[in-house]
């Protein structure tokens, strides 16, 4: 659990606190003197405005900065931390489009075991490295199943290969064994969990299959209303199983972790599902108007309706409607707040840059 105070610049502040907790988290290059220095330096605070944050030594040296002799931040070896190989592993499963690669593979890859690699990828993600990947390719199935000209193709080109008994699974994933929402989701049984983040409480409520709802607010108390509201009929269970579900966001609103693609489960009218998995495909730290997704979906007079579609996102973050901002500036409306809004989308920004210095030669 993170337990850092509120707000986007939990770097500076552990700078500011030398905070040990942070020791192997990043390290902080100041412009004007070229150096570069663990969190708990000893050194005297640099100018904030000075001030460039990197996620290992190896990206800051990448980027010109010459260790501090004082607290000798390269011996850190952050590169050759799990967190760093769980990126590479992410970016790695990405990168393969008609399969899932191995954990063997993916070990080699990276160079941890495969048994520590699934460990770090689980604790870090929340989820093993084969569900990830499984996330992916169902995301690929989605789009895949309304160009293709027969489900047989879809397959294919998507890593399913012939076997029915994955498509009969990726299909009821694809929420097209409904679950009888209409009905507020009766003989449904829901769990929840609600815990404190960067930007407030976090609510977070899911199926078997994935996220079927995802707040933001003030207060545990209404968010747990809305809930109910939401699924009236539905039994609600306050589970704590949910903490990595928690956790993988908490990370990703602390900076710790890039956004994670978390499978969902939600109702959704046709032209929804479209919009919302368009949102998806939006990489992190890049921003579209309304009318340039009207248009990336091929109804370029869809706009309102398309805007309309994004404001009823029930999954903050995991469908990231935040990345969509008005053509006149400005960050725009957000159900949970333009405020959070903004920080959220200076967050991304922060992360692709930080990362750009890490990306493997793909
Ligand atoms: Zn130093």
């Amino acid at each position: 659990m993170m337990t850092s105070e509120p707000g986007l610049d939990w770097r500076w502040q552990a700078v500011l606190g030398r905070d040990r907790q942070y020791e192997a988290c990043f390290v902080y290059a100041v412009a004007s003197t070229g150096i570069y220095c663990r969190p708990t330096c000893p050194s005297r605070r640099p100018r904030r405005d000075r001030v460039r944050f990197f996620a290992s030594a190896i990206a800051a040296e990448a980027a010109g900065f010459r260790p501090c002799k004082r607290c000798q931040p390269q011996s850190l070896h952050p590169a050759d931390s799990p967190s760093a190989k769980v990126l590479l592993a992410c970016r790695y499963l990405e990168a393969h489009r008609d399969r899932i690669p191995a954990l063997q593979e993916l070990g080699e890859q990276v160079g941890l075991s495969p048994s520590h690699l699934q460990r770090q990828f689980k604790k870090a993600l929340g989820i093993s490295p084969y569900q990830y990947g499984d996330a992916l390719r169902r995301d690929r199935l989605k789009q895949a199943l309304k160009s293709c000209s027969s489900v047989t193709a879809a397959l294919y080109e998507t890593g399913y290969g012939s076997s029915s008994r994955l498509y009969e699974t990726a299909l009821s994933q694809l929420g097209m064994t409904p679950m009888n929402y209409q009905q507020g989701a009766k003989d449904q049984t829901i769990s929840y969990a609600i815990a404190r983040s960067p930007l407030g409480y976090l609510l977070v409520a899911a199926t078997e299959v994935g996220l079927c709802h995802v707040r933001l607010g003030e207060a545990p108390d209404p968010l747990e209303q809305e809930l109910r509201q939401e699924f009236p009929a539905a039994t609600l269970q306050p589970q704590a199983e949910l903490q990595a579900w928690i956790e993988t966001l908490i990370d990703y609103l602390s900076g710790n972790q890039p956004w994670p693609q978390l499978p969902v489960d939600v109702k959704a009218t046709a032209f929804q599902r479209q919009v919302w998995e368009a949102l998806r495909q939006i990489p992190a730290g890049t921003t579209l108007t309304y009318s340039q997704l009207a248009e990336k979906l091929g109804q370029p007079q869809a706009t309102r309706a398309v805007a309309r579609a994004c404001a009823t996102n029930p999954v903050a973050l995991a469908i990231p409607c935040h990345r969509i901002v008005p053509k006149s500036g400005g960050v725009g409306g957000y159900r949970w707040g333009a405020e959070r809004k903004q920080q959220l989308l200076a967050l991304e920004k922060l992360e692709k840059t930080d990362n750009s210095q890490l990306s493997p030669k793909a």
